[in-house]
């Protein structure tokens, strides 16, 4: 038998019915604050997540899947291409390639499914989703402002209450600009140089390569050497740390909690100043439900204008599973207000009540004329209809059906005319 691949998984329902109430929560929501839909390719030019998310980053240099796609001629090279591990390089992409920038501020979100090859766990797949947002601009747009950091941070507290999600934590950081990431980086390394023979294999390489994400190291003997260690924010100028303070006095003005996290730098290469997680208290391990963070240079560093912007990405999958907590998929899932059940020879006329009662948007299930009334009644039940509506050629010759509660086990004989209404009722 041929199963789902390592790390994919089939969504059922009822579940699904979660999936779709977080988004079109999400809709809802992102609408209120202006935001628009935008959906990328779900593949793109192995180069754009190069440049867009780093080379140096676990994402770019492990977990992508990446292949070379054929030429149009067999003698062609072909292109390298890499299945999305995130969002925003796509986003980005897109932004210039159209030249959005035209537009002045631009509001987007997308939902959709992401690639990544890491070891799978609870919580954590290879194939998982991802809803995104993103404000991009030119500065003149207001783009840069700790305004539009503070509006988004404040959209996704609304999302997280709307979805009934009262244990969640916002953890902030700011991980200044280049400037001051290279005399940290600088610090840092220095720092490492004496202890980092005594860390886990994992930080010597980072050590090495990308310093900062030391601070992701969960290794337990080497937190004391962690907390030893300089922090981002002892390097910030001015303008980074007046920028960080204003995000932190309009979420107070706002009523959004917060704490601060000097550790929080973060994955990807693109990130300046505000960078956050949102974590819940329901994940265990896999706690973050969503990330991230402001990204001033990633435009230019794709070729295109300057164009400062900040997003975030939450994990559709860590979501779904903390509210399934409270939420359960059935109460969020629409059961057929009616089964129809035909009587010999009348799935014709069935069909036609079907069609007149759907138009009313109540969902019906369609019963066949084979099937004996008890067994009707049994499929009714197990479809968990609240009524059943039976068609014969008596009923249909007198304009009016008998409608049977199937909570209460009252029937009546309504005219076809009031059926829509009877049941809405
Ligand atoms: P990132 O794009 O790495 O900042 O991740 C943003 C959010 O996506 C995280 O907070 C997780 O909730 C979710 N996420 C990242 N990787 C995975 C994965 N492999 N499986 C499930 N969720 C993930």
């Amino acid at each position: 038998m041929i199963k789902a691949v390592r790390g994919t998984r089939d969504l059922l329902p009822p579940e699904t019915a979660l999936w779709n109430f977080v988004e079109s929560a999400a809709r809802d929501v992102f609408r209120a604050y202006n935001f628009q839909e935008i959906r990328t390719p779900i593949f793109e030019e192995t180069a754009l997540f190069a440049r867009g998310v780093g080379e140096e980053t676990d994402i770019v240099s492990k977990e992508m899947y990446t292949w070379e796609d054929r030429g149009r001629a067999a003698s062609d090279k072909g292109q390298s291409l890499t299945l999305r591990p995130e969002a925003t390089a796509g986003i980005v992409r897109a932004y210039i390639e159209h030249k959005l920038a035209d537009r002045g501020l631009n509001k987007l979100y997308c939902i959709g499914p992401m690639f990544r090859r890491e070891r799978p766990q609870k919580g954590r797949y290879r194939q998982f989703y991802q809803i995104d947002a993103e404000i991009i601009g030119p500065a003149s747009a207001g783009s840069e402002s700790p305004a539009r950091d503070a509006e988004l941070l404040e959209m996704l507290a609304t999302l997280l209450d709307r979805l009934g999600m009262t244990d969640w934590k916002l953890q902030l950081n700011s991980v200044g600009c280049p400037n001051d990431r290279t005399q940290f980086n600088q610090a840092l390394r220095q720092a490492l140089e004496p202890v980092k023979d005594k860390m886990c294999a994992d930080c010597q390489r980072r050590a090495l390569t990308n310093p900062l994400r030391v601070f992701d190291c969960k290794v337990p003997e080497d937190q004391p050497i962690i907390e030893t260690l300089p922090r981002i924010n002892q390097f910030l100028d001015e303008a980074c740390r007046t920028h960080f303070e204003a995000v932190q006095a309009i979420l107070k003005k706002v009523g959004v909690p917060f704490s601060l996290n000097d550790r929080l730098v973060r994955g990807l290469a693109y990130y300046t100043r505000t960078a956050f997680e949102f974590t819940h208290g329901a994940l265990g391990a896999q706690n973050a439900i969503l990330g991230g963070g402001r990204y001033d240079g990633l435009s230019e560093a794709l070729g295109g204008p300057p164009a400062p912007g900040i997003g975030f990405a939450i994990g559709e999958d860590r979501l779904v599973m903390s509210l399934e907590e409270k939420t359960s998929a059935e109460s969020v899932s629409r059961k057929p207000d009616a089964y129809i059940a035909p009587m010999a020879g009348m799935n014709g006329d069935a069909a036609r009540l079907a069609r007149a009662l759907r138009r009313h948007d109540l969902v019906i299930e369609l019963g066949d004329d084979s099937f004996r009334l008890k067994k009707s009644f049994e499929a009714a039940t197990r479809a968990g209809a609240k009524y059943i509506l039976i068609v014969g050629e008596d009923e249909v010759k007198a304009d009016a059906f008998a409608l049977k509660n199937l909570r209460t086990g009252e029937q009546i004989s309504v005219p076809r005319g009031d059926l829509a209404r009877r049941i809405q009722g």
